[in-house]
Formats: structure tokens, sequence, C-alpha cells
């Protein structure tokens, strides 16, 4: 239901809980995040509020971070509880996504990744959509931002979607289709929220990703292709700042 992530050099967890409160308005049943540091690739949820993910990070350590993805979850496939909430990864462990929307053929997807020894803790479209991610970049050996392309052409349903890499600490990547997605560009760091409400705090400058497109922040740069794998020219709108 609401998807907030932060890259840059700041402590990514505030912004992130920050922003999530922020939607809070938009409904949800559970809210997670997932943080990456030299403890590795790490993920938090909780069924409830945002404040009782609050709460079950008060006793956790090694939660700094300077990129993260944060999500509250409107189940729609699976009943809220931990295991449903969002973020969700790869059998490896190596990417964490979050996801706004409905995967429509997603048992279609599922029964095959089983048939192929995938196991799936979840209940959620959700999971299916991350793991067959996964699989398209074990067999094609190919980059995660061409895995989630090659995956684009193949899920029907409506999504907005963020995934981290634990091999690309400064890498974050979004898509969308029929959910929304705005980027914030800062200084040097960059904002992902469901709507501008979480980001507007930090930069009035903001993209708003197309359907059919795919965001690349890397390295402190933002690129965005179609998931033709063209390359377009993003649009920075000025938002008028209420103060
Ligand atoms: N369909 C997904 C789920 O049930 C995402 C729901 C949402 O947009 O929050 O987990």
């Amino acid at each position: 239901c609401g998807i907030v992530a932060y890259v840059g050099q700041q402590d990514a967890l505030p912004i992130i809980i920050k922003g999530l409160k922020r939607l809070e308005y938009r409904g949800y049943d559970s809210a997670g995040v997932a943080l990456l540091n030299p403890n590795g690739l790490t993920v938090y949820k909780k069924k409830g509020k945002v404040s009782e993910l609050e709460n079950h990070l008060l006793s956790q350590e090694n939660l700094l971070s300077k990129i993260g993805i944060g999500h509250t979850r409107w189940a729609t496939h699976g009943e809220p509880n931990d295991v449903n909430a969002h973020p969700h990864y790869s059998s490896n462990d190596q990417f964490a996504m979050i996801h706004n929307g409905i995967i429509e053929n997603y048992d279609v997807l599922k029964t095959d990744l089983i048939n192929k020894g995938y196991k799936f803790h979840s209940e959620t479209d959700s999971e299916v959509f991350i793991k067959f991610i996964e699989d398209i970049y074990a067999n094609n050996d190919c980059s995660l931002e061409e895995a989630v392309r090659l995956a684009l052409h193949k899920v029907v349903g409506a999504y907005a979607i963020v995934l981290m890499n634990k091999e690309e600490p400064d890498t974050l990547i979004a898509a969308r289709k029929g959910s929304p997605l705005v980027i914030g560009v800062g200084d040097n760091e960059y904002f992902l929220a469901s709507d501008a409400t979480p980001i507007i705090e930090y930069t009035n400058q903001v993209v708003y990703l197309d359907d059919y497109e795919i965001a690349v922040i890397r390295d402190g740069k933002l690129q965005i292709k179609t998931i033709e794998n063209v390359e377009t020219n993003p649009y920075i709108n000025q938002l008028e700042m209420e103060l």
C-alpha cells in the first residue's frame, strides 16, 4: 500500500519510518523495512502499526544503513501477519523487494517456481514476484536490473516495486505499472515514495515514474529506462513547498 525508500549519505531508517508514518492515512495492516550495511541485508517486519515495527526495532542492533526500503502493506493475497508483511526476499537473501499492487498471474508463476525447487515462506503474490526475478537472474547471468526488466514482460497486474541488492550497496531499482511511485531528487540522495508527502520535507524536486518505466539509482545518479530498454530523460518537477 505504501512505499518509502532512501539512498544517500544520511541514516536511512529514521527517514523511512517517518515517511511510512506520513503514508499511514492510506491505510495498512503491517509494516516492514530492509537495511543494508557491513553486517548484511536484513529485513524487519511486523503486523500492525508502524509504531509496532519501531518497538520491534528497539531491540535490534546494526540498524545504521545509508540505503533502505520500507513498506506498509494492505493485504490482498495472504492474511496480515509478520511473514506476509514486506519486504520479501530472494532464496539466497541477496535481494529484498517491496511491492504495492497485485500480480494476477502469480499462481502460474508460483507453480512453475515450486517445480524448479523454490520454497515459499509467505502466501503473497509479492514473494512470487521477487523469486521470479531471482530465477531470471540466476538463469540469464545478467544484472538485477536486467532481470527485473525481463520479469516485467511476464508479470500481469499492477505494481510499484523497489529492490535492493546486497552486491550493490549504493543501488536502488524501482519500477511501476498502475501503482504510483515518486522519486525525490536531493543533493546526492534520493527518496522514493508512493506519493510526495514523505519526500517534501527533504526536497521539492520530484520525478513521477511512468507506467512501464524502470528507475535505477546507482552511485548517486538516476537513470530511467522503459521496459523496452530505451533510456528516457527524467523530467524534474518543482513542487510548491507548503510552509
Ligand atoms: N499484493 C501484495 C500483498 O498482498 C501487496 C499489497 C499492497 O499493495 O500493500 O502482499
